[in-house]
């Protein structure tokens, strides 16, 4: 069963992300809302934009508690390749964290620890599967509503879509990927790996940890010299010497030396 642009009524746009236009849309049957994101595609033949469709189609067997549902997808009359998903209502931990750090709230480790569970579990789904994510960073990582008590259950957006595009649009091909969670071997323009993605769960375990970017920088080369030296800022939020540690084993600047999510030892949430 194919979905058809004619099955969804727009609501609003909610931004406009790396890879192009993003609305919340009604399902005019259903009655539920979806977030569809709308991408040009360059190869605008008739088989180009199909097999993109039919890999956005595989993306979605994934079904997990912590990843994002893909719904649908399909061209559009102005061909544009539209793919819809799972709407997360209370937006991404990117601006959950920085409204925090505004009203000068620390969430707590614990907490945060249990974020961390989730998104490590998301993101072994996928490794599970085969299936790198490319595109790891706090703006892709949604909290839905409440599990329990002040804890919400987060989702991971967005994983597989990087592949799916860098061959069929230009836009991909300049924007995909932001800079700040870029592994030192991609930097090295060395091809992307299970390990990248690691490394790019330890920015954002630093990032929740500590309520800022591990690698920042004025200008991009500045940014690739910390990169390829492993040198993150240090923290300076009050955080145990085993969370210390992980973060600086996924952040290992040699990818052989960071952790899989095979290791039970390192990723455990028990003791
Ligand atoms: P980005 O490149 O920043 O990941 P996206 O295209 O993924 O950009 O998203 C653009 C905007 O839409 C962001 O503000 C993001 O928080 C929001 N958004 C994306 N996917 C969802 C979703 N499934 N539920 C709610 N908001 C979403
Ligand atoms: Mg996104």
């Amino acid at each position: 069963p194919h979905g058809h642009e004619d099955d969804y009524e727009i609501v609003r746009p909610i931004g406009s992300g790396s890879f192009g236009q993003v609305f919340l849309v009604l399902h005019r049957w259903e009655q539920r809302q979806y977030v569809m994101k709308n991408i040009e595609l360059k190869d605008t033949t008739k088989e180009g934009s199909e097999a993109t469709e039919l890999e956005v189609q595989l993306l979605r067997g994934i079904q997990h508690p912590n990843i994002v549902a893909y719904q649908d997808s399909f061209v559009n009359s102005l061909g544009h390749l539209c793919i819809l998903m799972e709407y997360c209502e209370h937006g991404d931990i990117h601006s959950y964290l920085q409204a925090a750090k505004k009203a000068q709230k620390v969430p707590d480790e614990q907490h945060l620890l249990e974020w961390f569970v989730q998104i490590t579990l998301a993101l072994h789904a996928l490794h599970t599967k085969k299936i790198l994510h490319r595109d790891l960073k706090t703006q892709n990582i949604f909290l839905t509503g409440y599990r329990r008590e002040n804890i919400f259950a987060l989702k991971l957006g967005d994983f597989g879509i990087a592949k799916v595009l860098d061959s069929t649009t230009d836009l991909a091909k300049t924007q995909i990927g932001t800079p700040f969670y870029m592994s030192p071997e991609l930097i090295n323009n060395k091809p992307y790996s299970y390990k990248s993605d690691i490394w790019a769960l330890g920015c954002v375990l630093y990032e929740i940890v500590n309520g800022q970017r591990a690698f920042d920088a004025q200008s991009l080369n500045g940014l690739a010299l910390k990169i390829i030296k492993g040198n993150y800022t240090p923290i300076t939020a009050s955080c145990s010497p085993a969370t210390r540690s992980l973060i600086k084993s996924t952040l290992g600047t040699k990818a052989t030396h960071r952790p899989t999510l095979k290791e039970k030892g390192r990723f455990s949430t028990r003791p």
